[in-house]
């Protein structure tokens, strides 16, 4: 079968795309609609190890032969993918939003950052790739690093912004001169195939093989003697399973893990602005994005006007269908997230903590039938809550209130986790009023 785009993205059964072509298979996994699970919006094939065999092989085969190509060749060729997502973009918005539950407004932003990531590689090439000279401490003599592509790459991608992810992903893979071995994840695998698809329908054969399936497909491709380097995106316990397998083989592994990521508002900043921009982080996507604001650190003098406005703001989330216009959050994506964030909140309520749950419920006679979590807050959070020491993923926000500036970042900074963390302040150059205060005169 040919890998041309599918006429209808409605009822969509994908099969494995290997050596070019696309391959049925006997099992199927369904992705269901997270607003709505009585709706199945399409199937891939589960994967097998044969298949897994067999995309390795064709990516072996096909990586000589692309790495011979030139710069210029994989621009044009890139191009290509590029407008070929950008034309497909609305359905792909539409198809994507229905398999992950995010609104179709920030799916349409994750394709343009997807089409980009194709577009514009002639800059990665001349940055990372171009060969560099230096002194070698001999005279007459210097040293050359040069960047060689490694071969074929196992390419494991999470379902929470997975059309970006991806992009992100195979993209400088791609471009560097490697073929790759694509696993979607089962949670959202439809967009990230199609995107797959537009690549290998474009690339020569072989130099994209796409492998659907669950954690045994993952643990094959990424434990294959012939991938000579992971990139994975995902969960903590996953990444240690596969470093356990690359550790036997010395390959290399690019992760891409969680986050537990801290904003400390200092007490020059603008509330209203801060409050706007950290709500927009937080609850964007349900709270499942590996670097969004998962805990607040705010001085004890400002905390009941943040604690007020961040109620106001977080009121104020409509919760409803990805597809309904109207919706600014859509469900989580799968059952174990709507368990997880649904006993994270019970615990954090038993504990008798502040926690108050808002947001507007956008059609409440379709709740049952999704995985629809209201946003929440948690305005009297302590440092040893599991609501703050876990990665929540998922939309409810703990605020903790601190006395100065180094009690702040120590406990930004107490945490397992390393990602992203933010700094709230009008002026970002200039000393706070409490650090001002504390300075010897
Ligand atoms: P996950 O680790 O469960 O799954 C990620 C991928 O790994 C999936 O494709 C899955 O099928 C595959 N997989 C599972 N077991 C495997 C194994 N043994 N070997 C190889 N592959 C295997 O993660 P998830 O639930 O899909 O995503 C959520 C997590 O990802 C969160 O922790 C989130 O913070 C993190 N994340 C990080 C980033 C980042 O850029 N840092 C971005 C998005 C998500």
């Amino acid at each position: 079968m040919t890998l041309t785009m599918p006429d209808t993205l409605e009822s969509l059964q994908l099969g494995q795309v290997i050596d070019g072509v696309e391959r049925p298979g006997d099992r199927v996994l369904e992705v269901r609609n997270p607003g709505r699970r009585s709706e199945i919006v399409g199937t891939v094939v589960d994967g097998t190890l044969e298949d897994v065999e067999a995309a390795v092989a064709a990516a072996v085969a096909a990586a000589r032969g692309w790495a011979a190509t030139t710069p210029e060749e994989r621009i044009a060729l890139f191009a290509r993918i590029a407008d070929e997502i950008d034309a497909a973009a609305e359905d792909l918005a539409t198809l994507v939003a229905r398999e992950n539950g995010s609104v179709r407004s920030i799916i349409r932003r994750e394709l343009i950052g997807a089409s980009h990531a194709f577009r514009d590689i002639e800059g990665y090439l001349a940055e990372k790739l171009a060969p560099r000279d230096y002194p070698s401490g001999t005279p007459g003599s210097f040293v050359r690093v040069e960047r060689k592509p490694f071969g074929v790459v196992a390419c494991i991608v999470p379902w929470n912004a997975p059309l970006i992810l991806t992009a992100n992903k195979i993209a400088p893979a791609l471009a560097a001169g490697n073929a790759i071995v694509l696993k979607p994840s089962p949670f959202a695998p439809l967009g990230v195939t199609l995107i797959g698809r537009i690549a290998a329908s474009i690339l020569p054969a072989g130099v994209v093989n796409i492998v659907n399936g669950g954690g045994e497909v993952g643990g094959a491709i990424t434990s294959h003697p012939e991938v000579r380097k992971i990139s994975f995106t995902g969960g903590g316990e996953t990444a240690r399973h596969i470093m356990r397998a690359a550790a036997e083989q010395l390959k290399g592994v690019h992760f891409e893990l969680g986050g537990n990521d801290p904003a400390i508002v200092l007490d020059d900043a603008d509330l209203e602005v801060t409050v706007d921009r950290i709500v927009d982080s937080a609850f964007r996507r349900s709270g499942q994005v590996c670097f969004a604001v998962k805990r607040i650190y705010v001085p004890q003098a400002q905390a009941e006007e943040f604690r007020r406005l961040l109620v106001e703001r977080v009121d104020r989330i409509a919760v409803g269908d990805p597809l309904d216009e109207r919706a600014t959050m859509g469900p989580v994506n799968n059952e174990g997230q709507l368990t997880k964030v649904q006993g994270l909140l019970e615990r954090t309520q038993a504990a008798g903590r502040d926690v108050r749950v808002l947001g507007t419920k956008l059609s409440p006679e379709q709740w049952e039938e999704g995985l629809f979590s209201l946003p929440a807050v948690v305005l009297d959070a302590q440092q040893d809550d599991e609501i703050v020491r876990e990665e929540q993923f998922g939309p409810i926000l703990p605020v903790i209130a601190y006395e100065t500036e180094e009690e702040a970042i120590a406990l930004a900074n107490d945490t397992e986790y390393g990602l992203c963390s933010s700094v709230w302040s009008r002026s970002p150059s200039t000393p706070s009023r409490s650090r001002r205060a504390s300075r010897p005169a």
